[in-house]
């Protein structure tokens, strides 16, 4: 039985497998430039930030309908779960739909449609978070938000992802304040290729209760001292950093350095389909590279459960944590 943990960085679309692009693609008659799932593998040994993006939104093509949601979110909880996810915060990306003819309703209903009975099917609860990209203008964002609040019961909060250097945190200044007053929890991608100031001004400006990424912060002390104080959870995603070049390679990440700092840092997996590993192979990876022990894997889990948005329901946040405490490495 695997450590039982929360996924709070993870990004559906990131979720597409080749053998469901092709399956989906093939429903709806959207021709992809590949032979077979074997060369759109190979695709996926994209050699850095801009190449894994120009596949993945080419890939988005395929999900057009409810359905398709529906069997991507599926197929995602049927692997997390194998991996010991009890609880994942999912991060979906509308604009880059609505870019292309597919409208926030049929995207967060058609999630939904899995979400919903997620816990029965697959023994996962789940929380939605809409993200703005934010190498699109402010104005989209606001519009983005405009189009959700039909579907705000379905949705926890808004992150901020994609490219992030050029795009400072102060541009969605005005969006994260619509969304607060909308009672929105709010996260931001910051500190992942993008520096330190990114992380403070997430914090000041957009009022951020958790940072993705935020793996840049270990250049400034002061900024560290201020995370741990403050205990601002850290969603770290280690093999992404590698595939991403954020790190040369795992044995050289900074994770047990932010744990001995006493950050609140956490392990999920991004774009798992596309970076080498969901949840669970994460966990493996830094034990086995980091040489992690297993009282260090079990703060990683617990902490996964502490930074995630269950203020809703303290009374699962602590069974989830008690599993945890109880569970026994073999
Ligand atoms: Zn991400």
């Amino acid at each position: 039985m695997p450590l039982p943990k929360a996924e709070l960085h993870l990004h559906i679309e990131g979720t597409l497998e080749p053998e469901l692009a092709f399956a989906l693609a093939e429903r709806n008659g959207v021709e992809l430039p590949y032979a077979d799932t074997e060369q759109l593998r190979r695709a996926y040994a994209f050699e850095d930030l801009q190449s894994f993006l120009n596949l993945y939104y080419e890939l988005m093509a395929v999900l057009r309908t409810e359905q398709d949601f529906e069997d991507l979110a599926n197929a995602y909880l049927e692997r997390a779960a194998a991996q010991g996810v009890r609880h994942a915060e999912i991060f979906f990306d509308p604009q880059a739909h609505i870019a292309r003819g597919v409208g926030m309703g049929t995207v967060v209903e058609g999630l939904w449609r899995a979400l919903g009975r997620s816990e029965e099917n697959h023994g996962v609860s789940t929380q939605l978070i809409m993200c703005f990209l934010r190498d699109e203008s402010a104005d989209s964002a606001l519009e983005t938000l405009e189009a959700a609040k039909p579907y705000l019961d379905r949705i926890v909060g808004v992150g901020l992802d994609s490219a992030e250097v050029g795009h400072p945190p102060v541009k969605f200044r005005e969006v994260y304040e619509a969304a607060a007053a909308l009672g929105l929890r709010r996260v931001a991608h910051a500190g992942e290729e993008g520096p330190p100031e990114y992380i403070t001004e997430a914090l000041d400006v957009l009022g951020v209760e958790r940072v993705d990424h935020g793996l840049r912060c270990m250049e400034d002390p002061a900024l560290v001292e201020r995370l741990v104080r403050e205990r601002v959870p850290l969603t770290l995603c280690p093999l992404s950093n590698v595939r991403l070049r954020a790190v040369d390679v795992l044995a050289e990440h900074p994770l047990p350095a932010m744990l001995d700092a006493g950050l609140l840092c956490t392990v999920n997996s991004d774009d798992p389909a596309y970076f080498g590993g969901y949840a669970g192979d994460n966990f493996d990876a830094v034990r086995s590279s980091l040489g992690l022990s297993e009282e260090r894997l079990r703060e990683l889990a617990r902490n996964s459960f502490l930074a995630s948005f269950l203020e809703h329901d303290e009374e699962r946040r602590a069974r989830y944590v008690a599993e945890v405490e109880a569970y026994e490495f073999s």
